[in-house]
């Protein structure tokens, strides 16, 4: 397969997906941090069901920073590690103050507690300030290895590779385009490479119908088969 120029390449997937609402649903910067810190290994789908009761009775920063953690309990705790992350929210809601002052930078979201590069990287897209970096979640972990753009694992080196192969102004829609894409079409189990943007570079793909087309070399005439 020719050398994929990943930064031109990613362009129909970032045009399809440009502007998708984040599937966590939110109002807000601070609805979407508080959302984003609940949702670590749990369910969009979850997470929005608490919002409504969790923001009618905390609708700022500022109140979340007054919570008694046994109130804030009973509104997540359907939430998996909700004692955790009600710490985490209301020691970030003391540390912040007011909706005013969230941090929209790499270095001031990731030095606030139950974020990390993954999910500072989310809340800068969702406010719309220039990305420092790439979105690496599951989603983006899976499809990234296979349409070839890193060969590794590792959510650090995965997030390195795709910042080396695209520009930096794609960075932020280029993560969650590629995350919307493992969402949608690039399924752990069924793939669907047919309906897929990125068919035409994808690496797994490529092997995948390279196997298919492989010709079967014919026996010559009056050869045996080996048993
Ligand atoms: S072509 Fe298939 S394997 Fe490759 S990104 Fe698309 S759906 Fe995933």
């Amino acid at each position: 397969m020719p050398k994929v120029i990943w930064s031109e390449a990613i362009q129909p997937l970032i045009k399809k997906y440009k502007g998708r609402n984040h599937p966590l649903e939110y109002e807000n910067i601070y609805q979407f941090l508080v959302l984003v810190v609940l949702s670590a290994q749990s369910n969009d789908k979850l997470i929005n069901s608490v919002a409504p009761a969790l923001f009618k009775a905390f609708p700022t920063m500022e109140s979340l920073s007054r919570a008694d953690a046994e109130t804030l309990y009973s509104y997540i705790s359907k939430v998996i590690g909700f004692r955790k992350k009600g710490e985490w929210l209301i020691s970030i809601a003391q540390q912040v103050k007011e909706d005013g002052n969230i941090p929209l930078t790499m270095k001031g979201l990731t030095a606030l507690p139950g974020i990390g590069r993954k999910s500072a990287n989310v809340i800068m897209r969702e406010a719309g300030v220039p990305a420092e970096g790439v979105i690496v979640d599951l989603h983006v972990l899976r499809v990234a290895a296979r349409l070839g753009i890193t060969s590794s694992d590792d959510p650090k080196v995965v997030e390195q590779d795709l910042m080396k192969k695209i520009n930096p102004a794609d960075w932020g829609e280029a993560g969650m385009a590629i995350s919307f894409l493992g969402r949608d079409t690039c399924r752990p189990t069924d793939p669907h490479h047919a309906e897929c943007v990125m068919n035409t570079v994808c690496q797994y793909y490529a092997k995948l119908k390279g196997k298919k087309i492989k010709p079967v070399k014919k026996q010559p005439a009056g050869s045996k088969k080996k048993k």
